[in-house]
Order: structure tokens, then C-alpha cells, then sequence
């Protein structure tokens, strides 16, 4: 019976043109990397524009070296949680590191090291979000923020995309004693911002918190890459801070930033921090590699290279949407959505890409709203500007050869 059903849903989705399938990466994130089936013979290099790896430090040899060192000097586990005996000095040393960064725009700021961001934001959601209290939600927030709410005690109002308005009235009508507004920073599949600025002023007229999840804008907005809080210049107690760090710093895991109270409370109550193992301590110790390229001159170069690109790609991009009926979305930062509408189309121009050598993501329902598959389109500081040019060619070839058939 349940084998049935199963088979049904399947049978749906790839009617819908819904069907996800994985593929095997042979080498190294990077902009060229060698993918195909588990049969190495079978694979072939593709330029990809799909990865969130922002500043190219997942393949960085500085912190490679940094990994390798960690794992000689701690083992390659943590063997146990961060309460029973996992909690290593690396781990420590990159909390230390994070609310040190922080300190300008959370006074009394303190750091907490996760395994993912998927947890953190669980952990935040569920440890803050108890009966009694008010989660104020964005509709397009990720699915971790969107799992935290449901598994969370508290109320949820959602409001729409960007409506300040909305919020202002949600909140002026709400009575409950701790209300909690929850957003991403950059959109993830979209990557457009939120009016955070604006919402810091929600927050101090009705006394609400905010949580924020800056997964695509930490290591990448801000002069000294601290994320989306420095790059606005802003500054509060009221800031509950998520970065993750298997994005831009390229390794692996998450940290919550915030008021030193609202982290002791997280460490002694928050499940998804207790019931796991610690993360390896050797990705601890490559993040403080990282953390020291982003923070640096480097950083800033690899930063500067992006924008550089972005400003590129978009220019192309807009005119080619123009003539083609793509919608490019209206993003400032390294993620270019190309909004084509149907999934099928999605998928076809996505596999159409490929064909000519080049990955990029066909996203649809439900990671984004029915009506509006898109390629999501990334942008790295290891991409060159021959790759950009050659993102742009190999689309207005796919859009002409649309046009001929
Ligand atoms: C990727 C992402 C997460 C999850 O972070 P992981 O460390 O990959 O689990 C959370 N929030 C947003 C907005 C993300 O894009």
C-alpha cells in the first residue's frame, strides 16, 4: 500500500515536471568541476553557476591546510555533543572570533556554533518561539525558518513579501508579551533584500525582536564582509543574528549571534543545539582561516571581484531577458534569478545549458511559488569575466535556437 502510494506521487511528480535527481561531483567546488554518474569514466567538466560558495573558499588552499591541520591536531570527529564532551578549543576559539565581529552591532553580543544553519534556525525558532509568544514570518523566509515556525509553540502571522505595512499592522494589533519578527536578509531565491532598516524601526515602536538569517550575506555584504548588519549600518539588542558558514566562508555549519542571555538560554535549553554531535572541530579550525580572509585584504578583493561580476552578468542579462519574456528578478547581490514561469521550460532551458557545458540550477516548486521556476544563477569571486561572457553567450544561443524551433 504505502510502495503504491509512493510510486503514485512519483508518477505525479515527474508528470509535473517535479522530479529531483542528484549528481555526482568529482572534483573540488569550483567554478569548473567535473560531474556526472559514480562511474568516473562518466564524468565531464561543467562551468557551474550554482553553488553558493560566494568568495571561492571552499576550495581555498589556505583553508584546506587549515582542515588537514585541524583534523591532525583534534581527529577527524568531535565524538560526543557540545554539553558531554565535544565542545573543543577550536569550537571555542571560533565563538570567540564571531562575537568579536559582532560586538558593533549587538551589544553584549556572544556567539553559538551549529552543526548546520537548518538546526540553528530550528533551534532559535523553538527555543524563543514558546506558547505564549508571536512569530511575525516573511512569506518567502527558507525552509528552515519556515520548519522552525511549525515545530515552534508560538503563534504565527505571516506577512508578505517586503510589506512593512502589513507588519505594522499585524504587530499593533498583536497582545502578546514577546513578539519575535523572523526574516532572511537576501532572499535565497531571489536575492533581493529585506528592509531590515525598516524593520529595526518596527521593532523599537512595537518592542518586538528580530531574527535575522543572513545564510547569502554573510562573508559577502559589508566592507569587512561581517554581513548584512555592518553593510546597513545597523546596530541593536533587538538583532537575533543567523550566519551560516558553508556558504561564503566555505566550510560548514552555522552561528547564532545575539545578546549574551538570549545564548546562554539557547545552550542550556535549545534541542537542536543538545541532542547532537559537535561538528568535527577541524571545521572550526579551517573557519578561523576563513573568517581571517574574508575579514582581510583578500576579502575585500574577492569581494570587490564579485560586484564586479554581478554588475556584468546583470547587464547582459537584463537586455537578453527583454527580448526572450524572462523576468530577471530585481537583485543586487550574487544570486540572478531568471524567472521563466513554467517548470518544464525551467528544466528544458536548464538542461539546454548543460548541453553546451554549463550547470545551473533549475529551482521549482515548492522551493519558490507555483508559476515562477526560474534558474537560479550564482555568482563566485573564482568565476572570471570569460565566464560571465560565456554564461551570456550560451543563453542567447539557447534563446535564438527557442525561437527557431
Ligand atoms: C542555506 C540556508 C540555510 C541553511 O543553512 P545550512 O548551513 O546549509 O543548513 C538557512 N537559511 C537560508 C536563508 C539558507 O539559504
Amino acid at each position: 500500500m504505502l510502495l503504491e502510494q509512493l510510486k503514485l506521487a512519483a508518477e505525479e511528480r515527474h508528470a509535473r515536471a517535479l522530479t529531483r535527481r542528484r549528481r555526482i561531483a568529482h572534483t573540488a567546488c569550483a567554478p569548473h568541476q567535473a560531474v556526472g554518474e559514480a562511474d568516473e569514466a562518466r564524468a565531464e567538466s561543467l562551468l557551474t553557476f550554482c553553488s553558493n560558495d560566494y568568495l571561492g573558499l571552499a576550495n581555498h588552499p589556505d583553508v584546506i591546510a587549515a582542515f588537514a591541520e585541524g583534523a591532525h591536531r583534534y581527529g577527524a570527529g568531535s565524538g560526543a555533543s557540545h554539553l558531554v564532551s565535544g565542545h573543543s578549543l577550536a569550537h571555542a576559539q571560533l565563538e570567540t572570533e564571531l562575537a568579536r565581529w559582532f560586538a558593533p552591532y549587538i551589544p553584549h553580543a556572544r556567539t553559538l556554533y551549529f552543526c548546520t544553519g537548518y538546526m540553528a534556525n530550528m533551534a532559535v525558532l523553538t527555543a524563543l518561539g514558546t506558547a505564549g509568544a508571536t512569530l511575525f514570518c516573511e512569506t518567502l523566509n527558507h525552509a528552515s525558518l519556515i520548519d522552525g515556525a511549525r515545530l515552534a509553540r508560538a503563534d504565527v502571522q505571516r506577512y508578505p513579501h517586503g510589506a512593512t505595512g502589513a507588519l505594522d499592522t499585524l504587530l499593533a494589533a498583536s497582545t502578546s508579551p514577546l513578539k519575535l519578527i523572523v526574516t532572511d536578509s537576501v532572499f535565497s531565491m531571489d536575492g533581493d533584500m529585506a528592509p531590515l532598516k525598516a524593520l529595526l524601526a518596527l521593532a523599537e515602536r512595537h518592542d518586538a525582536w528580530i531574527i535575522v538569517d543572513d545564510a547569502h550575506g554573510f562573508g559577502v555584504l559589508g566592507e569587512s564582509g561581517h554581513g548584512v548588519l555592518e553593510a546597513l549600518g545597523l546596530a541593536s539588542e533587538r538583532f537575533i543574528y543567523i550566519g551560516t558558514l558553508g556558504k561564503a566562508a566555505g566550510v560548514a555549519g552555522a552561528f547564532v549571534a545575539a545578546h549574551e542571555t538570549i545564548i546562554e538560554h539557547l545552550v542550556n535549553t535549545a534541542r537542536p543545539y543538545i541532542y547532537t554531535t559537535a561538528a568535527p572541530p577541524a571545521a572550526a579550525h579551517a573557519l578561523l582561516t576563513s573568517l581571517a580572509i574574508i575579514e582581510g585584504e583578500e576579502g575585500r578583493q574577492r569581494r570587490a571581484h564579485l560586484a564586479h561580476l554581478i554588475a556584468l552578468l546583470r547587464g547582459g542579462l537584463s537586455q537578453l531577458a527583454a527580448t526572450a519574456g524572462w523576468v530577471l528578478g530585481d537583485s543586487d547581490t550574487a544570486i540572478q534569478p531568471l524567472i521563466v514561469g513554467d517548470n518544464g521550460a525551467a528544466l528544458a532551458l536548464s538542461a539546454m545549458l548543460e548541453a553546451d557545458g554549463i550547470r545551473v540550477g533549475a529551482i521549482r516548486p515548492p522551493t519558490v511559488p507555483e508559476g515562477t521556476a526560474r534558474l537560479r544563477i550564482t555568482l563566485s569571486a573564482s568565476h572570471s569575466e570569460a565566464d560571465v561572457h560565456r554564461l551570456l553567450g550560451v543563453l542567447a544561443d539557447a534563446f535564438a535556437r527557442r525561437e527557431a524551433a
